[in-house]
């Protein structure tokens, strides 16, 4: 049962403070142990990545490509297993966890492939000016337990692939399948390249007041976000944030409910409704009111809600009981205020964490179902009468990452996404992303974004070189 180790500085330990339980989601009991790691140890691994970074730094990008594909090819031959453990430590079903891990194989090739530009500013008789991209030294990549793996796997490539040493600081919810990613990682990297710790608290707080820790790679919620960011001030930790979001979906009016249905409640129930970037908030026109909210109904009944290793499971149980009792909490407090709830709303009377997926109606804004991240399986629809205020809306939040518009006139679509004030506005879909594209949030849905050259150039710091060509007498 005890079969995880940290690691520091190229070896596999075990925690100075012991170890904690970590619980599967469908059953709500303890199913592994993870090791509980110190501050003297994180303080290792801090000092190994540092020394590893003298060397690192000098890999070539070759090499780093090679040393990345190879990580990948092992990821692709282990995926079954990873993709398991995804399931007992996170919860969503077994087909989403290997897409997960499948997903992770797909962005390591790419970080792969990627390049590091040298920009050539000027040339000419007198002087030649180039912007080059230096690696920033050692980086804490702290991550969430809804995709636990893949936004490890975001985090630490192209960390990597920029020549950077990392030390990885996952979610105590989902610590497992992190800790066997970093494993991997190691096979392929010289030691202190890669580094893990793991511990129940103390470790983020640790992290972002570290002198020696150069960069944060961060996605969580806001608030802690926040209190990474002040923490960080210290030594001027260059800092990616992404955090919480409570993206609004426009459905235009004289949208056929059939041909989208389908994909609003994907994008509103993607892993259980555990995504940043999910589809939070519905707002449809009045007119289309009731057939698209029966709609969803309509899905949502026909999910098989159950332990994501059963067979046909489509729908697995909320990840953690604090989350479970925030879902419940802002339905009632929803259904108190006079919503209506089509399907769902309940706790499921079984062992585990199950809350079936929720559509709820007769909500609007000022309701904390609407205006909070609800992160979890329930929908508020929300009724509109003019799209300009149905913007309005959509834009009356504090969050900001992503945002949708769907309608059959592609012009007025791309025209009412322009104006969203979201870091991503998708147009006929929502929660898409791809390795290739830059993505993050804006607002307090933090700043800086993955993916992309964007993406990578995150990881490095600009080194102007000036060179004037007459040489001195
Ligand atoms: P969280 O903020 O509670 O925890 C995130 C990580 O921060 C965990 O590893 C946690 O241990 C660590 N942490 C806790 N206190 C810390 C501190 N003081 N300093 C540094 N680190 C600390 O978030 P969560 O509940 O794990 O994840 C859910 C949230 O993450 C949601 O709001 C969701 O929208 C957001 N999220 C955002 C994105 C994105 O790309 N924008 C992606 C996934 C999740």
């Amino acid at each position: 049962m005890n079969d995880f180790r940290m690691l520091i500085d190229g070896a596999q330990v075990a925690g100075e403070s012991g170890s904690f339980d970590v619980i599967n989601p469908a059953t709500g009991a303890a199913f592994a142990q993870c090791p509980a790691g110190s501050l003297a140890q994180l303080n290792q691994a801090v000092d190994a990545a540092g020394n590893a970074f003298k060397q690192w730094k000098h890999s070539t990008h070759e090499d780093r490509c090679k040393r990345l594909h190879a990580i990948a090819d092992d990821l692709e031959r282990e995926a079954a297993e990873l993709a398991r453990l995804i399931v007992q430590e996170q919860g969503k079903p077994l087909a989403l966890a290997m897409s997960e891990v499948m997903g992770s194989v797909v962005w390591t090739r790419y970080s792969a492939e990627q390049e590091m530009p040298v920009e050539l500013v000027e040339d000419n008789a007198n002087q030649r000016i180039e912007l080059h991209r230096k690696p920033l030294g050692v980086v804490a990549s702290i991550t969430p337990w809804n995709w636990p793996f893949m936004i490890a796997v975001w985090h630490i490539m192209p960390a990597l692939r920029a020549g950077n040493c990392v030390v990885s600081k996952p979610s105590s919810l989902t610590p497992l399948s992190t800790l066997r990613l970093v494993e991997i990682i190691a096979r392929h990297v010289p030691k202190g390249v890669i580094n893990i710790v793991t511990g129940e608290r103390g470790f983020g707080g640790a992290i972002a007041t570290h002198p020696n820790i150069n960069k944060i790679v961060f996605t969580g919620s806001t608030p802690t976000g926040q209190s990474v960011m002040r923490a960080a001030a210290g030594n001027l930790k260059r800092l990616t944030l992404e955090l919480g979001g409570n993206d609004a979906a426009i459905v235009l009016p004289g949208t056929p409910v059939e041909a989208v249905v389908e994909d609003i409640f994907k994008a509103a129930f993607l892993n259980m409704g555990q995504t940043c970037s999910a589809l939070k908030r519905l707002y449809v026109h009045e007119s289309q009111y009731d057939a698209f909210a029966e709609a969803l109904a309509a899905i949502a009944r026909r999910q098989v809600v159950g332990d994501g290793l059963e067979p046909g499971t489509d729908f697995g149980p909320v990840q953690n009981l604090d989350q479970l009792e925030l879902v419940a909490v802002l339905v009632e407090d929803a259904r108190a205020q006079g919503a209506r709830v089509l399907t769902g709303g309940e706790r499921l009377d079984r062992p585990g964490f199950f809350y079936p997926p929720t559509i709820v109606t007769g909500v609007t804004d000022g309701q904390r179902l609407v205006d909070e991240e609800q992160f979890g399986p329930v929908l508020p629809v929300i009724a509109y009468s003019d799209v300009k205020d149905a913007l309005r809306r959509a834009n009356a939040s504090d969050m900001g990452l992503g945002g949708s518009v769907w309608g059959t006139d592609l012009e007025q679509a791309q025209a009412v996404a322009g104006e969203l004030e979201s870091g991503v506005a998708w147009v006929n879909c929502h929660a898409q992303i791809q390795p290739n594209t830059p993505f993050g949030g804006s607002k307090l849905s933090g700043f800086g974004v993955e993916f992309g050259l964007e993406g990578l150039l995150e990881f490095t710091t600009q080194q102007l070189k000036f060179v004037r060509k007459a040489v001195p007498q």
